[in-house]
Order: C-alpha cells, then sequence, then structure tokens
C-alpha cells in the first residue's frame, strides 16, 4: 500500500511496532514530542529530531539562509520546551545541490549558531552530502530535565483546563500571505511568526518546573491535530471553545483576506511551535500567577472530558462547530 494511503501517523506506528519493545533504559521512545532516556546521571536525557525539506518546508524565494538556520534549530528546540527540558548539543546533517553557493551555507549556519547562543546550546557535529533535489536539513537535538520535571503527552486527565501560550494561526496566515504577495515584507508580523518562530524553551521549563502541568505538546501541526495527539495518548476528550482561541490583532485584521473561513488558521494552520498543556483544576490559579510573569500571553482554551479521543468545539453560541480540516500530516 502506498504512503498517500497509509498516512504519517499510521506509517510512525507501523515503524515503532516494527522497532518491538524498548530497552529499560528507554523511559519513552516514539510517541512524544522527544524520547526521554534514563543514563546513570541525575537528570535524564532527551532527544529529538526534525528534519527540513525545500519545497516541502521551506521556499528558498521566500526565505533567508540566516532565517532557515535558525528555524532549523527553533523547530527541535520547541520539540525540547515540550517535554519541559533545557536544551544542550546538536547536530545537523545537510545535504545540497553542487551549485549552491558556500555564502548559503555558511549564512545557514550563521543563523543556526545565533539560535544556538541565545538558548545555550552547542553543535557537536553532523553530516554533508550533495543532493540532486533540493536542501534537506536535519537536526538532531539533546537536552536534558530533572526526572521529576518532565512533562508528557500521555498525562491528562479528566477535568483539566486546556492552555496555550501565545496566539494561534498566525504562522499559516503568514505562510499564505507570502504565497498571495510574493514580494511583501518579511517584517510583517504574520510573516515574522512563519519565518522566525520562537522557541517556547522559557515556558516550557517555567511550567515543567512549577509541577502544575499533566501533558503538554508543542504546536506544530494546528492545534486541533496536536490535541488529538495528547487525547489519544491520554485516552480522553476535549472540549474547546472558539471564542477562548488566543488570535492576534494582525490575524483579526487580515484572516478574511487571506482564508475563506475565519477559523480554519488558529484550529488546523501548522508551524505556530506554541505550547498547549493541561492543567488540574486545583494547580489553576498557581498556573495564572505563573501564566502572568511570562513574557507571553498563557490562555486558557477548555477543558479535559471523560469521553475518549472526541474533541467538541463550541462557537459563539454554545453550538457544536465542525473542522474540515484536521491540521497538517505528510503523504
Ligand atoms: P513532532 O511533530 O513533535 O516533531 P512527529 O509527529 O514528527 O512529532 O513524531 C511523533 C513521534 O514519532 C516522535 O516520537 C518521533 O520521534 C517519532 N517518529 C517520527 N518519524 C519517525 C521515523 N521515521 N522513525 C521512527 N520514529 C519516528
Ligand atoms: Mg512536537
Amino acid at each position: 500500500m502506498q504512503l498517500r494511503k497509509v498516512g504519517e501517523f499510521k506509517l510512525i506506528d507501523i515503524i515503532a511496532k516494527q522497532a518491538g519493545p524498548p530497552p529499560s533504559s528507554v523511559i519513552k521512545g516514539i510517541g512524544d514530542d522527544a524520547a526521554v532516556i534514563k543514563t546513570g546521571l541525575k537528570d535524564f536525557l532527551i532527544v529529538t529530531t526534525d528534519l527540513l525539506q525545500e519545497g516541502r518546508h521551506f521556499n528558498c524565494r521566500y526565505t533567508t539562509p540566516y532565517l532557515l538556520g535558525k528555524k532549523c534549530l527553533a523547530v527541535n528546540l520547541s520539540d525540547i520546551a515540550a517535554m519541559g527540558a533545557k536544551p544542550l548539543y546538536y547536530t545537523v546533517s545537510i545535504a545540497a545541490p553542487p551549485n549552491t553557493p558556500c555564502s548559503y551555507i555558511t549564512a545557514l549556519y550563521r543563523g543556526m549558531h545565533r539560535q544556538a547562543r541565545q538558548f545555550s546550546t552547542y553543535l557537536l557535529g553532523g553530516d554533508t552530502s550533495s543532493s540532486r533535489t533540493g536542501i534537506s536539513l536535519s537536526i538532531t537535538l539533546i537536552g536534558n530535565a530533572p526526572k521529576e520535571h518532565i512533562v508528557y503527552r500521555h498525562g491528562a486527565r479528566k477535568g483539566d483546563l486546556i492552555y496555550v501560550t501565545g496566539f494561534l494561526g498566525d504562522a499559516a496566515l503568514g505562510l499564505t500571505m507570502l504565497n498571495t504577495f510574493p514580494d511583501i515584507s518579511g517584517r510583517h508580523p504574520l510573516i515574522k511568526k512563519h519565518l522566525d518562530p520562537m522557541p517556547r524553551i522559557a515556558e516550557g521549563t517555567t511550567i515543567s518546573r512549577a509541577h502544575i502541568a499533566n501533558s503538554m505538546i508543542d504546536i506544530s501541526d494546528g492545534l486541533v491535530a496536536d490535541l488529538h495527539h495528547i487525547l489519544k495518548q491520554s485516552g480522553v476528550g476535549a472540549q474547546i471553545s472558539l471564542a477562548a482561541l488566543p488570535l492576534s490583532g494582525s490575524y483579526r485584521k487580515n484572516c478574511s483576506r487571506l482564508s475563506k473561513d475565519f477559523w480554519a488558521p488558529a484550529l488546523g494552520g501548522g508551524e505556530d511551535y506554541e505550547l498547549l498543556f493541561t492543567v488540574p483544576p486545583a494547580s489553576r490559579t498557581a498556573c495564572e500567577k505563573l501564566a502572568a510573569k511570562l513574557k507571553v500571553p498563557v490562555t486558557c482554551i477548555g477543558r479535559i472530558t471523560g469521553k475518549p479521543h472526541e474533541l467538541v468545539i463550541l462557537d459563539k453560541e454554545g453550538k457544536k462547530f465542525s473542522v474540515k480540516r484536521e491540521g497538517f500530516t505528510h503523504f
């Protein structure tokens, strides 16, 4: 059967089954934002990897090599943030066509080093190859966290409140804006969010150290798709409310000319790299006190329910709202 029929997530399930049960040092293998490994040291190791492929994840006409380098590290940092961990080291594998200017690659690494310095992460090594099909970039990022701070996708409980950091849908609107008006300035806030996302490391570690979250994930494929991962792995359902979704001023101002459906970018648009986490009601006050100290808004968008895998979205009148598109998947 072809991959387009199997789909990305079924394929990952098949790969996980083929791998068989992990050794006892693997606390979490395939299935979360990053793997968690017991090493004998006080802290556990956290390992994640992400691939950016030209034509699929980026368009060299829209971005600069510097921003591409920053983003490639940012998407990996976001997965470390989603575990409540701190980044430490990374490796980079790169494949590029032979006619790529060397200055393109050095600018790309300048962007990566800039991001690495900001998040105290160090380049360990990598691999280099030529390519016939555009640039491919893959980073493996290693982080660490004390065992008791790590937050998984599988911990959500009935009654938990669902929070998200930042604003939703801006990155998807930024991409549509670039596709619609290719000459527009990269400084537009929606485009900036698409090309230069800010990993929520400070927010993730603050949340994890405070022990207020039962589960956490980063929103890379869209709110609905990523919330579904939490529901599936925790065996719960959720109810969220459209009126509660945090939308930026730029979203409200520009959405009608970029998207037929006002809610689609916020519900299904990918690449916001915000954090979604669930908090038991007893920790609500602690969470909101902590949120007030963070640099980004933190918004409660709904609640975890006891109905496995069922996501109910309520519109402004409290009626059920159905979603046509559930976020990004490959194939
Ligand atoms: P994220 O969106 O957080 O990067 P993914 O959806 O890419 O997460 O991956 C989900 C899980 O599946 C992760 O644990 C990841 O390591 C694992 N995974 C994805 N692709 C593969 C693969 N080709 N082989 C093995 N594991 C994979
Ligand atoms: Mg993730």
